[in-house]
């Protein structure tokens, strides 16, 4: 069949494909998976070939079908079980073929793929033996002066380079035939490596402002404006343009506005691969397997060796030792001559384990995430397509990496919540691996020490199977975790602190003795709460409905949802009364407090206002780990997966902090961070000890993970799940319908709700429309609909017929947003 025509899937808000034709010239390189550079409106854009076919679209559908401008690159990008894959995650969770492709793809950079070409030695025979010849044709003139010249360079050169040479091309061809030269592909950026640098400019030099300067240019700025001064000041320095246009939240158009305006400078850097402070020096330890880890991992390599699709659920306490059985399913891999795909749940443990990778595995280990410069991100995607690569080590999106042959996926720490996506399409990177895995005939290793109710279910019903490590290596026990009764603690002290007499005082013994304390806090800020004593309003976002955190050392009240900031109000904004009063610490307050109380202890603070670059949380980490910090404060960044020795005491302050929420996980988030947060107690030689401050000290998800009963709180949960058809019982969808103007988001839903009503009698359940739990957020009234079914299909077609039907009574697209299985509801 000779395909003339494709259908490519494009960046546009259309849930369609699009049908081109393929030009005679570009016949043999379009392929299915093809990028593509096509005609739309009246721009060019690129998209990708989903699919080929011999025939001319019907006339009445397609008018005028347009050609296929260019192919992108000498390889598809995506491969038929990427494709297949990417079609999945389409139906699934109801997404457009042109966000799911591009969430599939490498960034969309000016990438530009090249051909070298290097010298080897048959080469070099040849140009000696040319060279000593006293009589040369045309031709052997043209491949002497080819490979003199490459013998001089002495690296690689650019094909193009060569064909410049009189009679270079068809030299090189021969060449190339006789294997006397090797060509490589390389993608090189169009551009020099380089990047925009932004700065403040201010009128006073250089120099950093100090104090009252500060106070006086930050007050004649404009909204934006100071969220850029706040972010360039707290940096200390100049930032790249993106980096800065996503850490103050806003355009890169209004940076580049202000640049021209003269408020802001710039200039060009050359692009550095930042220095990982992590490789500094690290021999991994060579660990010998315990019988558990043994036992577990023989398991594994046996289903990789059987080529079927597995997936297998490896339970194991905190400090069980899950990492070296990944690591060994990889080598079973490896030795198999597959490629595995490693996804953990966030940056910094992607440098974690991407290190001990590359020092187990050597250098065809890659690492992908979203804090890579998209550059880097590019060449190190197209390093794995060509199959220079057989380990990738990444965040979510990683899942998509187009890696052939896959043997393993291993999805560490698979409840987090980080996996989800929360943006179009919102799939989930664990469920995406499974599927994945599955096409691929692969086995798919999750891994936890407090696996979601959904994957544990699957293991005992059978879906999955079940590998477990019992204890801590070199059985370490698990740290005894008390409860602190905040109540009890205000009726002796009459004072409501974040710090309980009991927590003071074992921080007090650590300090003394020489050992470290980590402080989880699950707020940010100084006090997530502002109200007027007087008419007892708090003070709320002007985007949101939500309370605003008080900031203290940028001296802001802030939205921890939009990033809406102003200044500190004298008086009430509602009564003009001065009774302005903070409650609620967070963890900028707990970080003063603990220096207070204990002045000569270096205590220091991780979370995302503490530190907003990868640089600034890698040194805090280092530094934690390497004992130069006493106690380190952080809200849930601290609490995962990182392997700190010298930690023998764990305070958890608040608690309870989620398990107000609205939001049927509550208790299973709740229960997941304290045991992973007192996991992170005791895991070296010193035995430790972990304290929970709570109001709730009877609350089921605290006292089971006190316990540490992982089991219990199973079965508890799942009673709850069943009884109130939540997930694993049912397919759970939530669509939230939003605009600025409350008419239009209003009738809106009444439209959704008239379609919606009928469906019960097909099977589904439709709780709403109802204000959703954030009724407000930047800007926008939000109504919420809930759709449960018992079966998957229906559900799945009862959201497809509902955007269909959305299109049809012309809703706009971004206003009806869609969450299949979603993982939080606030
Ligand atoms: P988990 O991910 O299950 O919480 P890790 O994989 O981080 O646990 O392992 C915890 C610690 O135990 C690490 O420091 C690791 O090097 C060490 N470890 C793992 N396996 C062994 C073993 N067989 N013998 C000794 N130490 C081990
Ligand atoms: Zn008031
Ligand atoms: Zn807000």
């Amino acid at each position: 069949m000779s395909a003339n025509y494709c259908e490519v899937a494009l960046p546009v808000p259309l849930r369609s494909l699009f049908t081109y034709a393929i030009p005679e010239r570009l016949a043999s390189s379009v392929c299915a998976g093809s990028r593509v550079l096509v005609p739309f409106r009246n721009r060019a854009m690129a998209g990708v070939v989903v699919e080929l076919s011999a025939r001319r679209p019907d006339p009445e559908r397609v008018k005028n079908v347009r050609e296929i401008a260019e192919v992108l690159d000498p390889i598809p990008a995506l491969s038929p079980k990427l494709l297949e894959l990417g079609r999945w995650v389409g139906g699934y969770y109801v997404a457009a073929p042109g966000d799911v492709f591009r969430a599939m793809l490498p960034p969309q950079i000016d990438l530009r793929h090249e051909r070298e070409l290097l010298l080897n030695d048959a080469g070099r025979a040849r140009r000696s033996e040319l060279d000593a010849a006293v009589n040369r044709s045309e031709t052997e003139i043209a491949e002497l002066a080819l490979l003199s010249l490459m013998n001089i360079e002495d690296r690689p050169v650019r094909a193009d380079r060569l064909r410049k040479l009189p009679g270079g091309e068809s030299a090189a061809e021969r060449l190339l035939r006789r294997r006397q030269l090797e060509a490589r592909e390389v993608a090189v950026h169009r551009n020099a490596r380089v990047q925009k640098i932004v700065a403040w400019n201010s009128a006073h030099g250089d120099g950093p402002l100090a104090g009252a300067q500060t106070d006086a240019v930050a007050n004649s700025l404009t909204e934006k404006e100071a969220r850029i001064f706040h972010v360039l000041a707290e940096e200390r320095g100049p930032l790249p343009l993106p980096a800065l246009a996503k850490l103050a939240n806003v355009s890169r158009s209004l940076l580049e506005r202000l640049i021209r305006q003269g408020k802001l400078k710039s200039w060009d850097e050359p692009l550095a691969v930042e220095e990982d402070l992590f490789d500094v020096d690290y021999t991994p330890p060579s660990n010998i397997l315990n019988p558990d880890q043994e036992r577990e991992l023989r398991k594994i390599t046996g289903w990789i060796d059987s080529d079927v699709f597995k997936v297998g659920l490896l339970y194991g306490v905190t400090g069980s030792g899950k990492t070296e059985v990944y690591l060994g399913a990889v080598e079973a891999a490896l030795a198999r001559s597959k490629t595995a795909l490693i996804l953990v749940p966030e940056i910094a443990l992607t440098l974690w384990v991407g290190r001990l990778c590359r020092a187990r595995l050597g250098p065809s280990v890659a690492v992908l995430h979203s804090a890579l410069a998209e550059v880097e991100r590019a060449r190190e995607w197209w390093r794995v397509r060509r199959g220079e690569v057989r380990v990738v080590v990444g965040t979510r999106s990683a899942v998509f990496a187009p890696l052939e042959n896959l043997g393993l996926v291993v999805v560490d720490e698979e409840q987090e919540a980080s996996y989800k996506q929360e943006e179009t399409p919102r799939y989930h990177g664990r469920d995406v691996a499974i599927v994945r895995a599955k096409l691929e005939g692969a086995v798919a290793l999750l891994g936890s020490a407090t696996p979601s109710l959904e994957s544990f279910q699957n293991a005992r019903s059978g879906k999955y199977q079940l590998l477990q490590l019992e204890s801590r290596v070199e059985n370490r026990p698990l740290a005894p975790v008390e409860i602190v009764d905040l109540r009890g603690d205000f009726k002796k002290t009459h004072r409501a602190g974040p710090l309980s007499s009991k927590l003071t005082e074992a921080i007090g013994v650590r300090l003394a003795e020489g050992t470290q304390s980590l402080i989880l806090i699950n707020r940010r800020g100084y006090s997530w709460f502002v109200l007027c004593r007087s008419c007892g309003a708090g003070i709320q976002c002007e985007n949101c409905s939500i309370s605003l955190a008080y900031h203290k050392q940028r001296d802001r009240l802030e939205c921890h949802y939009c990033g809406f900031t102003r200044r500190v109000p004298k008086t009430c904004p509602k009564c003009a009364s001065e009774h302005i009063y903070f409650f609620g610490a967070g963890a900028e307050q707990l970080e003063e407090k603990l220096q207070e109380k204990f002045p000569g202890a270096k205590v220091a603070r991780l979370d995302r206002d503490s530190v907003r670059t990868k640089r600034a949380y890698q040194q805090v980490l280092g530094d934690f780990a390497s004992g130069k910090i006493d106690i380190l404060v952080g809200t849930q960044m601290v609490a995962k997966g990182h392997d700190f020795q010298g930690v023998t005491l764990v305070g958890v302050v608040s608690a309870d902090s989620q398990l107000s929420l609205p939001d049927f996980r509550a208790a299973e988030r709740t229960f997941q961070l304290l045991t992973q947060v007192a996991g992170r107690a005791g895991r070296g030689a010193l035995p430790g000890e972990v304290l929970v401050e709570t109001y709730y000290p009877e609350h089921y998800a605290i006292q089971l993970a006190a316990r540490q009963d992982y089991l219990a709180f199973f079965e508890r949960e799942l009673q709850f799940r069943r009884l109130l058809h939540y997930p694993p019982f049912t397919a759970l969808a939530s669509i939230l319908v939003r605009d600025t103007k409350i008419e239009n988001a209003i009738r809106w839903s009444r439209h959704l709700s008239a379609f919606l009503a009928p469906q019960e009698s097909r099977g589904v359940k439709v709780l709403g429309p109802a204000a959703a739990p954030l009724a407000r957020l930047k800007r926008e009234y939000r109504f919420q609909f809930l759709l449960k079914a018992p079966k998957r299909a229906q559900l799945t077609r009862v959201v497809a017929e509902l955007l269909a039907f959305s299109d049809e009574k012309e809703i706009p697209r971004k206003a009806v947003l869609v969450d299949v299985d979603p993982l939080s509801l606030f």
